[in-house]
């Protein structure tokens, strides 16, 4: 059998993809850890690993492959499926497609928590929220309780979801997360510890799961051992790819899954961790060798394949100046004489123009739109560029902004599936409800308080006569929530329930027709996925990033743009790099500016951001911008220095430039200015004769 695709490979990373592959078919194998820099070549080796284990007789249905997104994992499926192609030709595809266990670590929680679910407690037909329905829950709670009254300046829903948030994935106390994230929340320890009590509690009777959950169900139902047993023994291979940001609850589940390590792959890069807000701890990876016995293999990786030398010279020297690092400096062999680019421009306005200008350059050379990103360290620094592009119809998607699902039509046709399923799920209902004239959020609490405790809620539903004024409209959503609930074969379920909305929409909105549009698209989506609640899962978990609000939504085929916050833009590259705003108060962000921790963080954002570029790499400074509440002055106009993680010693690196550049006068033109003589006085004397 030849295996040309381990020619490609260099000796470290074919010694990552060939490690245990004698064991492929029952994944006995030891652990083993690949920790390297960017763009050394992590995730192809780890697609290769994964295609070399099915090519020596892994079963790729007991494969459990965990990415950053459900991008990643999709792309990381077909990847696999290319290398198996070159030695298995057409029986490739059907060994891939069996896949099957491959995306996130919270979408694969879903599905195993639904499969486990009644071992565990749980209604299989739970309905999954996201931040936005929980902060919402979480606020609903808090006026329960009456502490948004009774309390002056209690935390906002925001910061309450924060804390707990951040209280169940770290698994530190409640006392402990305030004292060093939130100590202006302190003296509300009491009042948030009842919150938090009352929240999970409403969260179980309504039969919800939030992000959070996903991963805590899951780990505890691993610390039941038989069914942790259960559940490893699902899995002869385990790999995950950016263990850097994963929290101490996924390193609990990992462990819980291959507790002598058997079969574990993990693979991450320390420089760049960024998750840290999400209790993400760079001790998973650090700490990873050690957990077993013996312990797990170490294979770091030293050679660049994405990056010229110039662009690498400069993210080395970024990252040079942290505190502590792991992973040792890259070299490449690409050759470059162009040094990534510091640009000054006067504001926001002109840094705009700056990338419109340079990207359309870029293109009269050939590069297409989808080569070149602009990364920005938050979702809201992209505004000025966004109206710039629309105006000079350069099409773009932006990724980890304002989300397709964020918009309150598709918000409610997706309530309307969720409520179908799950009748307990009680954002959904209130939000559902009141979109029926005559009835208010009053209304509404009290039917959904009737049908609560029914074990058939929504025959419950059906019994309860229709609110006053509500008259057929009542009648009509009751038919709906039941055709939908029997299931008439999916997707035309949607079709169902888009059918009831409309005339509803019509109503509440005026620009109804591209919100028509927008549901439509919802559809389409739809159709790709196998089930109802394979598409909620999904969908809530990973949405989709355009919306009909941008200049046209870009068809999958066509060119266009990535405008991306750095976040989401981790393990991707693109020939040509744009970021914006690399002022002190963007990145390191007003935010970041606490702790010496989050300083360094800030740090290796900029470091991820940097080593996104293959061949150019714009680094922008306006030496103003606008702020955006962040501070607590609120928006304003601010003055800006470069990022403080580019000193003047490192400017070496850079080409740095100015704006638009004012061309200087020639000698020629400087002597005929000066050749010039008028008679000024005589010509004022004159004026007057
Ligand atoms: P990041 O840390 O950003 O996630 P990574 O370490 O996962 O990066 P990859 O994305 O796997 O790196 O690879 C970076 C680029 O280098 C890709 O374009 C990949 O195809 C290329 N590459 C990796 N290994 C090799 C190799 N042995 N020969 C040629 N190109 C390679
Ligand atoms: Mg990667």
């Amino acid at each position: 059998m030849s295996l040309a695709y381990l020619d490609k490979l260099n000796d470290a990373q074919r010694r990552a993809v060939e490690h245990g592959a004698a064991d492929a078919k029952t994944g006995d194998s030891g652990p083993l850890l690949v920790i390297a820099g960017a763009g050394s070549g992590k995730t192809n080796t780890l697609a290769h690993r994964v295609a070399h284990l099915i090519v020596n007789g892994a079963d790729p249905r007991r494969i459990l492959l965990m990415t950053f997104s459900r991008r990643a994992a999709s792309e990381m499926g077909k990847r696999v499926e290319r290398i198996c192609g070159q030695v298995l030709g057409a029986n490739a595809g059907v060994m891939t497609d069996a896949l099957a266990w491959a995306g996130t670590f919270h979408g694969i929680g879903a599905r195993l928590m639904r499969i486990y679910a009644e071992q565990i407690g749980l209604d299989p037909d739970f309905t999954i929220h996201d931040r936005e329905d929980s902060a919402d829950l979480m606020n609903l709670i808090r006026h329960e309780l009456g502490f948004s009254k009774t309390e002056s300046r209690f935390p906002t829903k925001g910061t309450c979801l924060a804390i707990y948030s951040r209280v169940v994935n770290s698994e530190a106390a409640l006392g402990e997360v305030l004292k060093t994230y939130f100590p202006w929340c302190a003296a509300w320890e009491a009042q948030l510890r009842e919150l938090f009590g009352c929240y999970v509690e409403a969260k179980q009777t309504q039969n919800v799961l939030d992000y959070d959950d996903l991963l805590l169900y899951w780990a505890q139902t691993m610390s039941e051992p038989l069914l942790a047993a259960d559940i490893g023994a699902r899995f002869d291979h385990v790999l995950v790819d950016e263990y850097q940001d994963t929290n101490r609850l996924q390193s609990s589940i990992l462990m819980g899954l291959k507790p002598g390590g058997r079969g574990l792959t993990v693979v991450g890069d320390d420089a760049q961790s960024i998750y840290s807000f999400r209790a993400a701890t760079i001790r998973n990876i650090l700490d990873f060798p050690k957990s077993f016995e013996p312990p797990a293999d170490i294979i770091t990786l030293d050679r660049n394949y994405r990056s010229t030398t110039t662009i690498l010279a400069a993210a080395n020297g970024v990252i040079d100046l942290a505190r502590e690092r792991f992973t040792k400096n890259l070299w490449t062999e690409r050759q470059s004489a162009e040094r990534p680019r510091l640009v000054s421009v006067r504001d926001e306005t002109e840094q705009a123009n700056y990338v419109c200008e340079t990207i359309l350059e870029n293109r009269e050379t050939g590069m297409t739109l989808k080569n070149q990103a602009v990364l920005f360290r938050s979702s809201n620094h992209s505004g000025p560029l966004e109206v710039e592009l629309t105006r000079r119809n350069i099409p773009f998607v932006k990724f980890g902004g304002l989300k397709f699902l964020d918009s309150a039509h598709v918000k409610d046709l997706l309530a309307a599936l969720r409520f179908a399923q799950n009748p307990r799920d009680r954002v959904a209902g209130f939000r559902l409800m009141q979109l029926i004239p005559g009835v208010g959020p009053q209304t509404a609490g009290k039917i959904l308080d009737a049908i609560a405790t029914d074990p058939e809620p929504l025959a419950a539903l059906q019994e309860i006569p229709a609110p006053p004024r509500s008259g057929e409209d009542w009648t009509t959503f009751v038919a709906m929530l039941a055709s939908v609930r029997r299931g008439e074969g999916w997707p035309s379920e949607i079709g169902t329930a888009r059918n009831w909305y409309e005339p509803h929409l019509e109503r509440i909105h005026e620009d109804a027709d591209t919100r028509k549009a927008d549901l439509l698209q919802l559809e389409q989506i739809a159709s790709g996925y196998a089930s109802r609640e394979r598409f909620l899962t999904e969908l809530t978990l990973d949405p989709p990033s355009a919306t009909s609000d941008q200049a046209g939504v870009p068809l999958l085929d066509d060119d266009y743009l990535i405008l991306s916050t750095i976040h989401s833009a981790k393990g991707q590259e693109w020939r040509s790099v744009f970021v914006l705003n690399c002022v002190d108060g963007c990145i390191p962000s007003d935010l970041g500016v606490g702790t010496s921790a989050e300083i360094e963080e800030e740090r290796r954002l900029l470091y991820v951001a940097m080593t996104r570029a293959k061949d150019s790499l714009h680094l922008v400074t306006p030496q103003r911008f606008f702020t955006h509440g962040q501070h607590s002055q609120g928006d304003r106009h601010v003055y800006a220095a470069r990022t403080r993680f580019i000193p003047a010693t490192l400017l070496q690196f850079f080409e740095t430039t100015a704006w638009p550049v004012v061309e200087p006068m020639s000698e020629a033109e400087k002597a005929a200015r000066k050749q010039v003589r008028i008679d000024v006085t005589a010509r004022m004397r004159g004026m007057w004769r």
